[in-house]
């Protein structure tokens, strides 16, 4: 692949912007209340390290979740979890940091996991959402940066076959790459 098979969708620096601006309504949000935030990996792990910077509760702990439902380009609509969180999350709020909400199934799929520990509340943060894309009925509270058109993007720790995540802006895959 190179730079001409990829078009350009957000720029880093509109990422961050957005980024402060979350972290402010969680901050908002949750107070100096407990809360548990669960980066998704990996594609969620770099929007995960910008957000918890600009965090200002005292009263966070932080943990990983691996979960895979992608092979290349296409979902293959079952979620595995590779490996599962070791934080204790009853009674504390638990946002969920995710890179995309595509199908919605992986998103569908951790809160019915995380509910059986009995937090006081879950939230799904993702970064962005494909709209046009979701095909379950999520019923759970969510929190996203930037909706985006039905299109595979790489970049921002999204993968392409686990490459291309460490790309500074958000990129389209042209079709039939
Ligand atoms: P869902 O379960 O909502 O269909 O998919 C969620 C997961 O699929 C995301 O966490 C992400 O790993 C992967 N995914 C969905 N759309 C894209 C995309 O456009 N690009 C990349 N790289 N991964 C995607």
């Amino acid at each position: 692949m190179t730079d001409s098979d990829f078009v350009p969708l957000i720029k880093s620096g509109k990422i961050e912007r957005k980024i402060k601006q979350i972290a402010k309504v969680l901050d908002k949000k949750y107070g100096q209340e407990d809360v548990c935030f669960v980066c998704v990996l990996k594609g969620a792990v770099i929007f995960y390290s910008k957000l918890l910077k600009y965090i200002k509760n005292k009263n966070v702990e932080l943990d990983f979740v691996e979960v895979k439902s992608y092979c290349g380009t296409t979902s293959t609509g079952e979620v595995k979890m590779l490996k599962d969180i070791s934080i204790d999350i009853k009674n504390k709020h638990l946002v969920l940091v995710e890179d995309i909400i595509d199908t919605g199934l992986t998103a569908k799929f951790m809160c019915e996991h995380f509910k059986k520990q009995k937090p006081k509340s879950i939230l799904m943060c993702s970064l962005l959402q494909k709209p046009d894309k979701l095909s379950v009925d999520l019923n759970m509270e969510t929190l996203v940066a930037f909706n985006i058109p039905n299109k595979f993007i790489i970049g921002y720790g999204l993968d392409l076959d686990e490459k291309y995540r460490n790309l500074k802006d958000i990129l389209i895959l042209k079709e039939n790459k």
